[in-house]
């Protein structure tokens, strides 16, 4: 089977190396997953050139996110059918033709999904539930800000907030992408780069400014963020798009009352009380309105450093998808 290799670090370009090796046999407790379809997230760019959270141990199979049809089972493995789609949240391995999971790194989607959706849900839709809810509390009515709105997690992110009836206040960098934010519900939107954004997204919320913000672009923008936080707003720090440092003055938070919160899917996936809130509604959320992954663009596997490019250089819009 074909697999890519991140082999150094480096620019995606530099760093992917396309392989030939045998198809892998399941262990116990794992299944043997023919991949269909990887999600691409933000996340594994950044792994390839050695900028994520965790560090990087090269030579690796880029793909944390995937979906395909079982082929085999491993010793022990139960509760899973021989030809299921299954969406896999494995950290890396999905760049290939074949790969093994452990059952753990199994999520469940409806099967209704076609492979490219189901590649496409788990990390955005998990992670835009967790700011919205368990860590952004977001309620009924409440106004939030969704930056980087057409990406696969805005998209997410504007949908599920649709479920809860939360309002949503959209921004993105191009008018063609707050045409989608707009489709899919948003009730304002935004263009990043509008000189009067703080005071228009605080107009939006009516003059206060909005009490959840899921901050992704982070740097710079981060410091806005404060000032277009309602008093006692809750900013969700998800990602730091932007890759620049950033410093908060303490200050700013305390006299507003503001709570800064960090979230991490990796490890809300083994949080009990992450995994309670997700048992106890996230899937009733799915059930309402139109809850679906709307896939970005899909390229083959020989074009993943293509694909990643265009992911860092923001000129995707939706889950970037690679068929290998
Ligand atoms: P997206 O599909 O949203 O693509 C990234 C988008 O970020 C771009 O399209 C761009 O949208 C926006 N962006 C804004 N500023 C910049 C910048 N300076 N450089 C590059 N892009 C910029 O990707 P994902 O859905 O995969 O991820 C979105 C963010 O959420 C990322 O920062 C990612 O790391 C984070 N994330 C974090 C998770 C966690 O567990 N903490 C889990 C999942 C995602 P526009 O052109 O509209 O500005």
């Amino acid at each position: 089977m074909k697999h890519l290799l991140a082999v150094r670090q480096g620019l995606p370009a530099e760093a992917l190396e396309l392989h030939e090796s045998p198809v892998p046999q399941p262990g116990p407790g794992e299944v043997l997953v023919r991949v269909e379809a990887v999600g691409v997230n933000y996340a594994d760019v950044l792994s390839v050139m050695n900028e994520y959270l965790t560090p990087a141990h090269y030579p690796f199979v880029p793909g944390m996110e995937f979906a395909g049809y079982v082929t085999e089972l491993g010793a022990g493995v139960s509760g899973v059918k021989l030809g299921q789609l299954v969406a896999c949240l494995a950290g890396q391995g999905g760049l290939a033709g074949y790969a093994t999971v452990p059952v753990q790194a199994l999520v469940p989607v409806p099967q209704t999904y076609t492979p490219v959706q189901a590649a496409a849900f788990g990390v955005s839709y998990l992670t835009a539930f967790h700011g919205l809810r368990t860590l952004g509390r977001g309620q009924a009515g409440e106004w939030v800000l969704v930056q980087a709105a057409a990406g696969a997690l805005g998209r997410a992110s504007i949908q599920l907030a649709g479920a809860l009836d939360m309002r949503v206040v959209a921004m993105a960098s191009t008018e063609e992408k707050l045409a989608v934010a707009r489709e899919l519900g948003a009730d304002v939107t935004l263009l990043q780069d509008d000189p009067e954004r703080v005071q228009k997204v605080r107009e939006a919320a009516g003059g206060l400014g909005v009490p959840l913000i899921l901050e992704v672009v982070g740097g710079q923008r981060l410091a806005e963020s404060l000032r277009m936080a309602a008093p006692r707003g809750r900013i969700i720090l998800i990602g730091n798009a932007s890759r620049e440092e950033v410093r908060v003055n303490p200050v700013d938070l305390m006299k507003r009352n503001l709570t800064l919160t960090g979230l991490w899917l990796t490890t809300l996936l083994t949080d009990p009380q992450a995994q309670a809130q997700t048992a106890a509604e996230f899937g009733r959320l799915l059930d309402k309105g139109r809850i679906a992954p709307q896939p970005g663009p899909s390229y083959a596997l020989l074009d993943t450093a293509q694909a990643f490019s265009d992911l860092l250089d923001r000129r995707t819009s939706g889950k970037v998808i690679i068929e290998p």
